[in-house]
């Protein structure tokens, strides 16, 4: 087998640079929360493929129903002839989905891609093109996906002109001084400067933004954009392409909320690292759009598909919304133990919903200052040492866990012992 660094070499004459890299390692197998490299050295997994497998790497359960449909076809077009694994699974997360009244479903195949037919349902519903989303959202690199991205660098800078009749709203962040009164505030003036309420389709939110830093949505914005849409026939649209799927302890982050959304996206651990991804909204909004004006010729591919409805069982039979609440207190205590400790670098806000947890590292102990380099640092000593890891935030200075669900409590303390390690000073 040829090393990571050959590899890595013919990656770089072969691969365009657009297309990123958090570790110079190459995969060879993996189990659960275990990944081994090309060269035989073994890593503990807090990325999940950046939170695809809550149901861990190969799950024999899931990897038996992708091998059994496999078996029997793999492609028919769900618009040429349909199959029965599409509509189970549409008809299992309309019974899941935290959606006032009837609910209707359709699967598409990147986060992207639902995050944009959310928008067309929307604006098929609505009659009208404008769309609300927030700063340090990410909803995906497709032309309208990244329009809703509220960050400039990397994912809009030198790609062309953003899709007009998209506004960003300040997203309420204690880190970057950002109120939910300031947010409101803010799209007050955006329904005076730029766009009447009459004339916006959709707002679109992360109920905890992934790429964003784990920032969560306050219950106070949430409630105050469901009056909004409420008072002015908006669809409100909650991207869980990275809370989805167990993450935050509920099925749906949303259900953390004592509002409901239109639309809810899905992508990601969805379908447990096959390519899956779905809008599911209230039946009167999802049917606006005539038939052919939704789909593609992999949406809702069978083998996915079959995968998803593995993932959902697993869920009920490991019971895997407990054991992703307690995961998140362990990660929670464990980080909390290592902010009052001198001998590692100096980190703050822990936050985290469920086993949705991040922290920042910061330039002083008691200060808040961001420091990206030392961030960078620390993912790549980590790796070095074993760790799969992965940052974000505004301010690239978040360090997210993002484990698969089903690790064992002893692979989760070794991991966190290679983070410590990452972080002595
Ligand atoms: N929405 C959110 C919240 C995401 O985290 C992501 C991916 N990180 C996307 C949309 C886009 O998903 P994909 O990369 O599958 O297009």
């Amino acid at each position: 087998m040829p090393t990571n660094a050959e590899l890595l070499s013919r990656r770089a004459d072969a691969v365009v640079r657009g297309v990123s890299h958090a570790t110079p390692i190459s995969a060879a197998r993996a189990r659960n929360a275990e990944i081994w490299d090309v060269e035989g050295k073994r890593y503990v997994d807090f990325a999940g493929g950046i939170a695809v497998l809550n149901t861990g790497h190969c799950h024999p359960g899931i990897i038996a129903a992708a091998a059994e449909q496999m078996q029997r076809f793999t492609h028919t077009c769900f618009q040429v002839l349909m199959y029965e694994p599409y509509i189970a699974l549409a008809e299992r997360l309309n019974a899941l989905a935290p959606i006032q009244g009837r609910r209707k479903t359709a699967f598409f195949t990147t986060g992207a891609e639902a995050t944009e037919n959310a928008v067309k349902i929307a604006r098929a519903a609505t009659g009208r093109s404008g769309v609300i989303a927030f700063t340090g959202a990410f909803h995906g690199r497709t032309v309208m996906a990244s329009a809703m991205t509220g960050k400039v660098t990397p994912y809009k800078k030198g790609l062309g002109p953003a899709l007009p009749e998209v506004w960003h709203v300040p997203f309420p962040v204690p880190q970057l001084d950002v109120t939910v009164e300031d947010a409101l505030k803010y799209l007050g003036f955006i329904f005076k400067a730029d766009a009447d309420p009459s004339g916006i389709a959709a707002i679109i939110i992360e109920p905890v933004q992934g790429e964003g830093g784990f920032h969560q949505a306050p219950p106070e914005l949430m409630r105050a954009l469901r009056r909004l849409c409420d008072a002015h026939g908006i669809v409100l649209v909650a991207d869980e392409v990275q809370t989805g799927f167990g993450r935050t302890a509920k099925m749906f982050a949303m259900e953390h909320y004592d509002v409901t959304p239109d639309l809810i996206c899905v992508a990601k651990s969805l379908a447990g690292g096959f390519p899956l991804s779905g809008v599911i909204g209230r039946a009167a909004i999802m049917d606006a759009a005539d038939p052919g004006g939704l789909g593609g010729t992999y949406a809702g591919n069978p083998v996915s598909c079959a995968a998803a409805l593995a993932v959902l069982d697993v869920f009920a039979e490991e019971k895997l919304l407990d054991r992703a609440a307690r995961q998140g207190t362990q990660l929670k205590a464990r980080l909390e133990k290592l902010r009052s400790q001198n001998n590692v670098l100096p980190i703050d806000a822990i936050r985290g919903l469920g086993a949705m947890v991040a922290f920042d590292i910061v330039r002083e102990r008691g200060g808040s200052e961001p420091d990206a380099e030392t961030t960078k640092r620390v993912v790549q000593t980590a790796y070095e040492n074993g760790l799969v890891l992965l940052s974000c935030g505004t301010n690239a200075n978040t360090i997210r866990i993002l484990a698969p669900l089903t690790a064992e409590e002893s692979i989760v303390d070794e991991g966190l012992d290679i983070l410590e390690a990452a972080l002595a000073c």
